[in-house]
């Protein structure tokens, strides 16, 4: 019997020529071949007639066909002219085609064939008009041969596929729409489960399918397209709303009590109150901590909103408890930086974090006491890199993995399962603030506390797009006043193939010209980690005035002192980095700036840069960046196994994502193992489309 994964060959009349063609766009089995959406439509529901055509640029005709000419021109350019007549007027269809030399082939011998004298064609094209008598040239074609005979593809809105080189859209059309016609019966259906709501039409699966592909409007197109985009939505949300059901369903071992022994002490010994926004997500995450259920939870909040003492109260919570607490962070740099300052702040209630990274590994001694410490509980906190998750460290009483910058390792990385504790609390930390429509389909099994505002007392960073001149010259006039300068750089050394300045090239230079009365200090990613950190630490203590730097500077660094950013060819940079390039100045309350030295003027990086000199807010810049970018650029995500939507349109179909997910809330809520007879169609999509995920998801 017929199923979705049936192969197209299986199907009457697709033989094994059209299959070889459609597997070459992805398309093996049916469900590929129903929901191969078109990339856009032509609107070919009004044909006009020749004289009207001779004022449209883009035309519909349908005529009579006359007499056809051909001619060749040199190099082998071939054009036929073919009559068109109406009541109003006549026109030539034309059509190219390029042949050898001396060939025989006759290369219009198919169109010929089509256009004999007598019958009528529909033709879509660009019109043409010379001297005399216009032309139209041809972009499809079709004939019939009486005048009111009904045409396939005219007189409505057609579809256009994405398409590659060999495969025309007329071969495309035509083999989708017999396989449309037979099988589009067979789509799933979820409609029922789904209430109504108003602004999101609801359809039948089967019938918005045949509604994206024949639309009888553009307007119903999209009113298709957001039908299935809600049933597509509905079956993921309730894929995580299982998912995230099943981690509640563990309970952990782990149990704390805030005791306030260390607790109160670091909160009196940090030189400032929590924010507002701190407040609640310490909350949130110390009520997480005291469920029965392991913590999952992700606090977005902008570059400098203050997470990392957010963090540290919850490593205080475990450690008051008798736990241990890791930090994982992406970089050496981070972890060393996290490490010296988690040190000061902990120093008055005496308790000495380590750190782990394959440097401090590397000595002997010093591996061993650590090793021997997490072993026996003696080492309460460890900060460090990837170096942490290896086999060979092994806790005796870890209870919470708190991860640092989490969107530099992709968002399915799961340290939950890193067996280094039975049942771990994970928190997560990202200054990637993500949009909305994204958090809730790629984190939808996880926690969110959103951290939107910062510490008070600073002062919003200026950005402008300037010149190397305006920004050279406002540099050292911060740096005259003893502030410190980073500037950034797109590349290491420089490329044959990339006209673009690099770190090292250009600070030779400028050390000579503009910069040649202060101390330029230089920073890129090939660098030891143990000569990163020298000249970070160099230019902490000011013994750098400017540190020239490749985009490994972008996370985590924090220098006060710094107030100028100078980015050279900022274009080559996402949005978002750029934000969180940004987010390393800014640190204190002094003015900062930053200097986009752009050199390409067009229009998307004009637009790209002026959202950047104008919007502040992490969030807003990200929408911003999806918007422009689309999410897989934007995540990574096409690596890290995010869902493909067919129809759904993360940027543009906020909305319902949101019903979507209100719905699956309700229908799981009522039936969390989906053994209710009506929801079967649903538990058996969720079983399919999520196979590597239902392991997790009790539902048989
Ligand atoms: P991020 O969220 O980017 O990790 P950090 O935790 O590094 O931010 O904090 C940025 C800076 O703000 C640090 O110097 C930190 O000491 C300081 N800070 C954090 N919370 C507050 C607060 N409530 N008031 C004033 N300064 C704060
Ligand atoms: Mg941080």
């Amino acid at each position: 019997m017929l199923n979705l994964e049936s192969k197209v060959q299986c199907l009457e009349g697709i033989g094994y020529k059209r299959a070889q063609m459609l597997a070459r766009l992805a398309i093996e089995t049916i469900e590929d071949a129903l929901t191969f959406f078109p990339s856009q439509y032509q609107d070919r529901t009004r044909v006009i007639s020749l004289k009207e055509a001779y004022e449209q640029s883009q035309s519909c005709i349908f005529g009579k066909v006359g007499k056809a000419y051909e001619r060749m021109l040199p190099q082998g350019l071939c054009i036929l002219d073919i009559e068109i007549f109406d009541k109003t007027s006549m026109i030539y269809a034309r059509f190219f085609r390029r042949k050898k030399m001396y060939s025989g082939i006759d290369v219009f011998a198919h169109i010929k064939n089509d256009f004999k004298c007598g019958v009528f064609a529909y033709i879509y094209g660009e019109t043409k008009i010379g001297s005399g008598l216009g032309s139209i040239i041809v972009n499809d074609y079709e004939t019939v041969n009486n005048e009111n005979d009904k045409p396939l593809f005219f007189n409505k809105v057609i579809p256009v596929y994405p398409t590659t080189e060999g495969i025309n859209q007329k071969f495309i059309r035509g083999t989708l729409k017999d396989i449309l016609e037979l099988t589009c019966g067979l789509y799933p259906d979820v409609s029922n489960l789904i209430p109504d709501c108003k602004g999101i039409y609801k359809l039948n699966s089967s019938f918005a399918i045949q509604k994206i592909h024949y639309p009888n409007s553009l307007v119903d197109a999209e009113n298709a397209r957001r039908a299935f985009a809600l049933q597509e939505f509905f079956v993921l949300e309730s894929a995580l709303f299982l998912w995230r059901n099943n981690f509640r369903k563990n309970y952990k071992v782990q149990k704390y009590e805030v005791k306030k022994t260390l607790l109160t002490a670091f909160k009196n010994s940090l030189k400032f109150k929590f924010t507002k926004d701190q407040k609640k997500a310490i909350n949130d995450i110390f009520s997480d901590m005291k469920s029965v259920y392991p913590m999952n939870r992700i606090l977005m909040g902008d570059v400098g909103s203050g997470k990392t003492v957010v963090a540290l109260s919850a490593i205080l919570l475990a450690v008051e408890n008798g736990y241990q607490a890791i930090i994982i962070t992406p970089t050496e740099i981070l972890a060393e930086q996290h490490y010296i300052t988690i040190s000061n702040m902990l120093s008055g209630i005496d308790i000495k974090p380590v750190l782990v990274t394959s440097s401090t590994l590397k000595k002997k001694r010093e591996r061993e006491r650590m090793l021997a410490g997490f072993r026996n509980n003696d080492i309460k906190i460890a900060i460090g890199t990837h170096s942490l998750i290896e086999d060979r460290i092994k806790f005796k009483k870890l209870s919470l993995i708190v991860v640092d910058e989490q969107h530099r390792f992709g968002v399915t990385q799961k340290f939950a399962a890193l067996d280094k504790a039975q049942s771990p609390d994970i928190l997560m930390m990202s200054a990637t603030p993500i949009p909305r429509s994204l958090s809730m389909t790629v984190y939808g099994e996880i926690d969110i506390t959103t951290m939107v505002h910062s510490p008070p007392g600073r002062i919003p960073v200026k950005t402008y797009s300037s010149s190397e001149q305006v920004a050279y010259t406002n540099a050292i006039k911060e740096l005259k006043n003893g502030n410190q300068v980073y500037i950034v750089y797109p590349l290491i050394v420089e490329s044959e193939k990339l006209a673009l300045k690099s770190v090292v090239q250009d600070s030779e230079k400028l050390s000579q010209t503009w910069f040649k009365d202060f101390k330029i200090g230089l920073l890129h990613s090939k660098m030891m980690p143990s000569e990163k950190n020298e000249i970070l630490l160099k230019f902490k203590n000011k013994e750098f005035n400017v540190l020239m730097s490749t985009t490994i500077i972008e996370v985590g660094m924090d220098i006060p002192n710094a107030t100028v950013m100078i980015i050279q060819h900022a274009e080559r940079f996402g949005l978002s980095e750029l934000h969180q390039l940004r987010g390393r100045i800014g640190r204190s309350s002094k003015q900062s700036y930053v200097y986009l030295i752009v050199t390409s003027r067009s229009e998307n990086t004009c637009k790209r840069i002026s959202i950047l000199t104008s919007v502040n807010n992490g969030f807003e810049i990200a929408e911003k960046d999806l918007k422009m970018r689309g999410p897989g650029e934007l995540m990574g995500t096409t690596q890290h196994g995010f869902p493909k939507f067919k129809a759904g349109d993360l940027v543009k179909d906020i909305d319902i994502i949101e019903f979507a997910k209100n719905c699956a809330v309700k229908t799981i809520e009522d039936d969390p193992s989906l053994s209710k007879d009506k929801n079967s169609v649903l538990k058996e999509l969720i079983q399919k489309r999520f196979s590597d995920k239902t392991k997790f998801i009790n539902i048989g």
